[in-house]
C-alpha cells in the first residue's frame, strides 16, 4: 500500500500526471491528494495487483521501437552558423540522422555557462528558423543552468547559454531545453500499430533495468521514421542504448491487453 499525497502528485506536475492515473486497489489518498486530482479533471483507476491488469484496449501487433539516444547537441539559426563559424559559412555535414534530412554536422562548438562549460557539442543541421541547445540535466549541474523539459521549438521563458565557435561567440538569451521523450512514427506504423499523432504511448523497457515510460508522446508523419528518443539521463537510468528496443504495450494511460502483464 501507498500513500498518495499532494506534494507527491505536486512534484509529479513538471514531467506530467497521466489521466487516468493508474493505482493499486489497496493504495490510499490524502483529502488533499484528492481535491487536487478532481480539480484538474483526473481521473482515478485501480488495478487489483500487478499481475491483474484489466486490458482497456487492443493493439494489433506488438510494436517495438528503436532508441536513438540524443547527447547534447545544438540547433543553429544561419545568422548564429555566421557569428561562430565566419560570414557565408555552411555547415558540413558528417552522417545522417535517423530523420530524413537531417545530419550531424562535422562543427562542434563550446558550451560556456555560469559554472563550468562543455567542449566538443555536436551540431546538428540543417540551418532552422531559431538556435535551440539541448543538454540533460546532469549537464545542467556542470553549466550552472536548469533549463526545463521541454519539446522541441518550445523555448519560451527558457534560459540561455552562450556559444563559443573558432570565429566568434554568441550569448543565446534562452533557448536551452532538457529535450521531452517523444517517439517519431510514419503514417503507415501509426495505422498499423493502432496509434494516432498527439497519443501518449506506455513504452516498457525489458532488460537489466527494466522500465516503463508511462507518457511518451508519439509525432506522426509521412516523413517521420520510427525511432524512440530519449537523452542520456533517461538511456543510462534504463540501460539503453542506441539501436536497442521498446515495446509499445498502452497508450493514453490504458494498457493493450495482448502486452499488459509481465
Ligand atoms: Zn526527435
Amino acid at each position: 500500500m501507498a500513500l498518495i499525497t499532494e506534494t507527491a502528485l505536486r512534484a509529479m506536475l513538471r514531467s506530467g500526471i497521466p489521466n487516468p492515473y493508474l493505482v493499486r486497489a489497496d493504495d490510499k489518498f490524502t483529502p488533499a491528494a484528492i481535491d487536487f486530482l478532481k480539480g484538474r479533471g483526473i481521473k482515478v483507476e485501480a488495478f487489483q495487483s500487478s499481475d491483474t491488469f484489466s486490458p482497456k484496449c487492443e493493439s494489433p501487433i506488438e510494436l517495438s521501437i528503436p532508441v536513438g539516444v540524443s547527447n547534447r547537441h545544438v540547433h543553429l539559426s544561419q545568422e548564429d552558423v555566421e557569428n561562430l563559424f565566419g560570414v557565408g559559412y555552411q555547415l558540413t555535414p558528417l552522417r545522417p540522422l535517423s530523420q530524413p534530412g537531417q545530419f550531424a554536422a562535422k562543427e562542434t562548438v563550446t558550451l560556456l555557462g555560469p559554472k563550468g562549460n562543455i567542449k566538443g557539442v555536436r551540431i546538428l543541421g540543417p540551418a532552422r528558423g531559431s538556435s535551440q541547445v539541448e543538454i540533460s540535466k546532469t549537464d545542467g549541474y556542470t553549466l550552472g543552468i536548469h533549463p526545463p523539459i521541454r519539446v522541441s521549438g518550445s523555448l519560451e521563458g527558457t534560459p540561455g547559454v552562450t556559444l563559443i565557435g573558432p570565429s566568434g561567440f554568441v550569448s543565446l538569451p534562452n533557448g536551452v531545453i532538457v529535450a521531452k521523450c517523444h517517439v517519431h512514427m510514419s503514417d503507415a506504423e501509426a495505422r498499423t500499430s493502432g496509434v494516432e499523432d498527439g497519443d501518449n504511448l506506455i513504452l516498457q523497457m525489458r532488460g537489466e533495468r527494466s522500465l516503463i515510460f508511462p507518457d511518451v508522446t508519439v509525432r506522426v508523419s509521412p516523413r517521420y521514421a520510427l525511432d524512440f528518443h530519449i537523452d542520456l539521463d533517461e538511456a543510462n537510468a534504463a540501460n539503453l542504448s542506441t539501436g536497442d528496443q521498446v515495446h509499445l504495450v498502452g497508450k493514453n494511460g490504458n494498457w493493450f491487453s495482448t502486452t499488459g502483464r509481465w
